[in-house]
């Protein structure tokens, strides 16, 4: 007699709501904060931009398994609107120079129980700034003109800002950065939130690097 064989899956939900926590409001536990909170904070950015400034946020699937799929930030998506902006190729070709991408996503905050996973430099703690992410094999885009701009917008409002590199003999996570980086060859900068339990069902961030990223964004200088 033939047996069936029935193939599963089995993933773990929190059903909990989102929620502030720790004595002042300090900490934001939730699933998914990687990477719904960056997704939220430039949403709330964009709202809250004067006409004026041209600016464009996009949210894109896929980044955990690689993006590259038609709603990934590996496929023509991004292109094909930036491109059905501007009717004048040199236009288009123009915007792609002077811009700048930031691409946030979050970062490892350093484990209370793990601190050896962090190189002791390069160790950010929640709370305590938006995180730059820098990585000379470009895992991350980041370059020196785009980490000055972004420092620059932290600095006009006295924002603080803390640094990620990873260990050097561990391997380096990515995000979608470098994909449409090379797609658009449009400068791009790197940062994140810092976070703990990255990919576990519940997550935890700090509320003022938050609202710190809300306030970076806004006070961007064309
Ligand atoms: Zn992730």
């Amino acid at each position: 007699m033939l047996k069936r064989c029935m193939l599963s899956e089995l993933s773990f939900y929190d059903t909990g709501k989102a929620a502030f926590i720790g004595l002042h409001d300090d900490f934001i536990g939730s699933a998914r904060l990687d990477n719904l909170l960056s997704c939220y904070v430039g949403m709330l950015s964009i709202c809250s931009v004067s006409d004026e400034k041209p600016m464009l946020f996009i949210a894109s699937d896929h980044e955990e398994v690689g993006s590259e799929s038609t709603s990934g930030a590996g496929g023509s998506f991004l292109e094909n609107t930036l491109k059905r902006m501007f009717s004048d190729y040199d236009e288009y070709m123009q915007m792609t120079r002077s811009s700048l991408m930031i691409s946030a996503d979050n970062a490892h905050a350093i484990h209370p129980n793990f601190p050896s996973k962090h190189d002791k430099e390069h160790s950010p703690k929640i709370n305590a700034g938006v995180v730059i992410k820098v990585n000379a094999n470009q895992r991350y885009a980041s370059n020196s003109t785009t980490i000055s701009r972004f420092m620059d917008s932290a600095k006009s409002i006295n924002e603080p800002l803390q640094n990620f590199v990873t260990r050097s003999d561990m391997g380096c996570g990515s995000t979608i950065g470098p994909i449409t980086a090379t797609r658009l060859g449009i400068d791009t900068i790197d940062i994140g939130l810092p976070t703990l339990g990255m990919h576990s069902i519940r997550e935890l961030c700090g509320s003022d690097d938050a609202h710190s990223l809300y306030k970076i964004l806004v006070a961007f200088k064309n």
